[in-house]
């Protein structure tokens, strides 16, 4: 028995008399140090920061300074921290049992009589276990970085029960990549952070060196190199001697000038090389490390013979290059493992090369980082009705899995906020987590900014700097789930938001709630890159603006005097206005006029409830105008779905007195008009003018009849055959109807643009009135309706010219002149030129039409537009158009695959126009589905041909 281990024994004797009662071994007992740290003289650099920690938490939450000591001191309990393999630390057989089983990273807690033993298998477990110690026996959090994300509650005794405890993480890869920040950052708060919730810290190993190598190096971090790294593999350099080293680009060779392009990756010198600059990092102290071998940041590859010949037909036909990037990379393992076992390598799984190689296997050795740009982060990764979500399911997680180690690499940095970006991401991607270990995902990052990052100019922004704070929820949650895949969601989301927002929380979980519900459930993707506007369409449900800032308002209630509270309220209902409320202005403001209708895809119960799926993925049209022509107060919000046979209404209409809603009318076609009620105005394309008008009130009363221009036909005896029920809540009413649409004598096609209205007529005992509508409060005559398209998207959009975008903002107006400073949305101009204007008043179709004029008597100005339709069908255009000279039609036909222009065939026949009123164009096209379609409109008048009100159906002239 050596001396040392004599000492020990005698120390756990000692420390075998102190510190036990019924409630296990006080390591702090009323405000006195019961305990001392014991760490080995020849501890580690992460060991000797784990006793530090230790030691500076104890005595935040005690008030106790507890010793460390390099062997135990008499009466006091022995908290021993090392590895595993740490000789001293004595384990008896259960210990040791449990010991066996801690993994790579994990660590085991073991507290008898003998003292506390934390250790990890490797140094880094042993810190991991004092967190884990904290964050279980002390309710000790770490939110996000700094100190108003900490929370430590104090206490006079600490003390851990007896026995053992073995603790592994999830996953085995966890972590951020810190973008935007400076990378001599000294971002001490963010890697103490990470490593207090479990994550890993990476370090490229040149720049661990020079840049505060202490602070990484206790906190355990890795070496890392690679990413981008081909230019860095192979240098330009040798260009001058060796061009056939580069790219073959157009038949010229090409430097890889940074990050432009690739070098020559089949010529097996290049492979040579770069394996030679690969095995130099890897001798760069300390020895080994791991190694992302990735392409320099562009889709351009070399198109010489050798290379495009490793390209299978398969990856050939949709320009991707797997085989040829995982031959290199599998080459270069074959020799550089061979001489240097300690080195780790990485693929990725990124643009052009993300789904796995057809041609070959890649080598078993390698982990691999499925990039998952184009992932949606509203819907869950399993969400079988999120198409993004499919295809890297299906496509690339789900084969790479079953080659390689696989981690996922996200950015949920470069999804839309505004100012900053504001999104409860937390419960989609904690589920994902779950999914992805049953899959047998490995690991996962996200890029995001750190809050203790400097940033350059083009960083330094509010966006950047306070990214994380603004999604902190979703990085703790993240953190969380990587290391315990299995915890139940809803407690670790209540112990995350009760303890950070105390007293406020029952406010603020409702808050939080409504956001999320709000996100998860409005129809779209969210993407990398998804505009800031898309976030704007969120918010645009009833009430939910005023409910958010009233729940914000009774969190702040209840923080009364708490002005460390207040602040954190404070800060979500500013983030709330830079991001969901700025947006929904700019969506508002923006929004087309010509809305979507979705096509229902399961049963829709006319019940009132609206709570099918159909419906919550459909969108609210609101912003409902009074009849003086202000912004009506409360607000409607409509949903429309269909089917070829039916047309489906949900109406809710918010109102604060439901009590209080006059409702007269009892008899079916009674005066409905004067009760609290809405109104529909439905007219079909063939309509010619007719339309059916629809009034119900809030018990659910009808009126139908049909009308025609500014009024109701008093054909009341007509049946509409609606199926109609109302519902009233505290807060609004609500009405869904189903309109059968055979009491319009037609059914709805895909693609079609029908016109249509919702009126609403508040009506209340008290003598309040008010009537508003969709259509800028005006009810009755088709040219006032709204357009809306059938199947979300018409086969031609904006045939009203309603919509209007500035011509500036518009990229091929070169030859045209534009006499007002609008251009309709959606059309294009063609290189024919001529003189345009957008004007209004004395439209046939809404508000606008078009005035075109041709430079010349000859010539032509032609607009023109993609059309919705791959399949073979006919077609029906129509337009009104007035004024003096001819209009035809014409359709560009182009090769699907190539886009190569095919013809232009002229259809139907060419117009005279000679009057001031407006008169109907037609024109028939067969389409035999072969070819993709943009309609064209040719002009030829110097006087000038208004136009508007085109529309394109499927169907022939009746
Ligand atoms: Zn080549
Ligand atoms: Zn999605």
């Amino acid at each position: 028995m050596t001396e040392k281990l004599m000492v020990w024994i005698v120390g756990i004797l000692i420390g075998a008399s102190v510190g036990a009662s019924a409630k296990g071994y006080a390591l702090v007992r009323d405000g006195k140090a019961t305990s001392c740290i014991v760490l080995m003289d020849d501890a580690g650099p992460v060991e000797k920061h784990a006793a530090s920690e230790l030691s500076a938490y104890l005595e935040k939450i005690t008030g106790a300074r507890v010793e460390t000591v390099s062997s135990p001191a008499a009466g006091k309990y022995s908290i021993y921290i090392g590895t595993i393999e740490t000789k001293a630390i004595l384990l008896d057989t259960q210990m040791r049992a449990s010991a066996a089983k801690v993994g790579e990273e994990g660590y085991m807690l073991a507290a008898d009589a003998g003292g506390l033993r934390i250790v990890g298998r490797k140094p880094i477990g042993v810190l991991y276990g004092i967190y884990g110690l904290l964050r279980r026996y002390a309710n000790v959090r770490w939110f996000f970085p700094g100190a108003e994300g900490e929370y430590c509650p104090k206490k006079a005794t600490f003390a851990v029960p007896a026995g053992v405890s073995m603790v592994n993480p999830s996953f085995s890869t966890r972590t951020l990549n810190l973008v935007c920040a400076n990378i001599n950052s000294n971002m001490t708060d963010t890697w103490d952070w990470m490593v207090r919730n479990g994550m890993e810290i990476t370090t490229p190993k040149q720049s661990r060196q020079r840049l505060h190598p202490e602070e990484r190096e206790k906190r355990g971090d890795e070496n890392v190199g690679g990413g981008h790294a081909f230019s860095y593999l192979i240098s330009d350099n040798l260009f001058d001697e060796h061009p056939e080293y580069f790219a073959l680009m157009d038949g010229k060779r090409m430097k890889q000038e940074g990050q432009a392009r690739q070098p020559c990756t089949s010529n097996p010198t290049v492979v040579e090389i770069m394996t030679q600059k690969l095995l130099e990092w890897s001798e760069i102290p300390p020895r080994g490390g791991t190694f992302l071998i990735g392409n320099n940041d562009s889709p351009g590859w070399c198109q010489c013979e050798n290379c495009t010949r490793l390209d299978p037909p398969a990856e050939k036909e949709k320009s991707f290059v797997s085989t040829r990037y995982w031959t290199l990379l599998n080459e270069m393992a074959e020799k550089a493992l061979a001489q240097n076992s300690d080195l780790k390598l990485e693929g990725w799984a990124y643009q052009n090369f993300q789904e796995p190689p057809v041609g070959i296997v890649p080598d078993k050795r390698f982990a691999v980082w499925a990039c998952l740009h184009q992932r949606c982060y509203r819907h869950r990764m399993n969400d079988e009705n999120c198409p993004s979500n499919r295809r890297f399911r299906e496509d690339i997680l789900l084969k790479w899995v079953k080659l390689n180690p696989t981690y996922t690499y996200e950015y949920t940095d470069c999804l839309p906020g505004g100012d900053v970006i504001y999104l409860p991401l937390e419960h989609v991607f904690a589920d994902d987590l779950k999914y992805y270990h049953k899959i047998g995902v490995r690991g996962s990052l996200t890029e995001t900014a750190p809050p203790d990052g400097v940033f350059g100019p083009t960083w330094n922004n509010r966006r950047t700097r306070e990214m994380w704070l603004a999604t902190w929820q979703f990085v703790y949650m993240m953190a969380y789930f990587l290391w315990d895949v299995d915890a139940d969601y809803n407690t670790v989301y209540e112990d995350m938001g009760s303890k950070f927002y105390g007293v406020a929380w029952p406010a603020m979980k409702q808050y939080r709630g409504k956001l999320t519900k709000a996100y998860e459930e409005t129809p779209g993707e969210m993407i990398y890159g998804t505009p800031n506007i898309a976030l704007g369409k969120c918010p645009d449900r009833p009430g939910l603006d005023a409910d958010l800032l009233k729940l914000l308002d009774d969190a702040e209630k209840a923080a009364g005097g708490n002005d460390a509270l207040l602040k954190k309220i404070r800060r979500e209902r500013e983030y709330l206005d830079l991001s969901w409320r700025k947006m929904h202005e700019e969506y508002v403001a923006k929004s087309k006029l010509e809305v979507g209708a979705s096509k229902r895809v399961g049963k829709v119960n006319v019940d009132g409830q609206l709570n099918e799926e159909d419906w919550k993925k459909a969108d609210f049209i609101t912003g409902f105008i009074a009849q003086k022509g202000d912004k009506a107060d409360p607000q409607t919000f409509v949903r429309i779905l269909y089917d070829n046979d039916n047309l489906f209404f949900g109406v809710e209409s918010l109102e604060a007195q439901p009590e209080k809603m006059k409702t007269l009318a009892t008899k079916r076609d009674g005066p409905l008009w004067t009760d609290n009620g809405v109104e529909f105005f439905i007219a079909a394309p063939i309509g010619n003018g007719k339309y059916l008008h629809l009034i119900v009130n809030s018990k659910g009363v009808c009126y139908d009849s049909t009308a025609t221009g500014t009024g109701p036909a008093a054909d009341v005896g007509f049946d509409s055959g609606a199926d109609v029920k109302t519902a009233a809540l505290p807060d609004r009413w609500v009405v869904e109807v189903r309109i059968p649409t055979s009491a319009l004598g037609t059914t709805i096609k895909d693609g079609e643009v029908w016109k249509l209205n919702v009126a609403r007529n508040r009506v209340l005992t008290d003598g309040t009135s008010q009537g508003s509508s969709l259509c800028d409060g005006a009810y009755h005559g088709v040219e006032a309706f709204r357009s809306v398209a059938f199947g979300g998207k018409g086969l031609i959009r904006n045939g009203d010219f309603e919509d209007v975008q500035k011509p500036s903002e518009w990229k091929q107006k070169t030859k045209w002149k534009f006499e007002t400073d609008a251009a309709p949305a959606s059309w294009s101009f063609h290189d024919y030129a001529g003189e345009a204007a957008l004007l209004d008043g004395g439209a046939a179709s809404g508000k606008k039409y078009l005035r075109i004029k041709s430079v010349s008597n000859t010539a032509l100005a032609v607009i023109y537009q993609p059309v919705n339709l791959q399949a073979a069908d006919s077609l029906l255009v129509r337009a009104k158009v007035r004024g003096k000279g001819v209009v035809r039609a014409v359709m560009f036909l182009y090769d699907p695959k190539t886009h190569r222009h095919l013809g232009s065939p002229s259809f139907g026949e060419e117009l005279k126009v000679d009057s001031p009123n407006w008169t109907p164009f037609e024109a028939e096209y067969s389409h035999d589905g072969k070819a993709l379609l943009s309609l064209a409109l040719y002009f030829t008048s110097t006087e000038g041909i208004d136009i508007d009100d085109v529309t394109v159906v499927r169907g022939k002239k009746i």
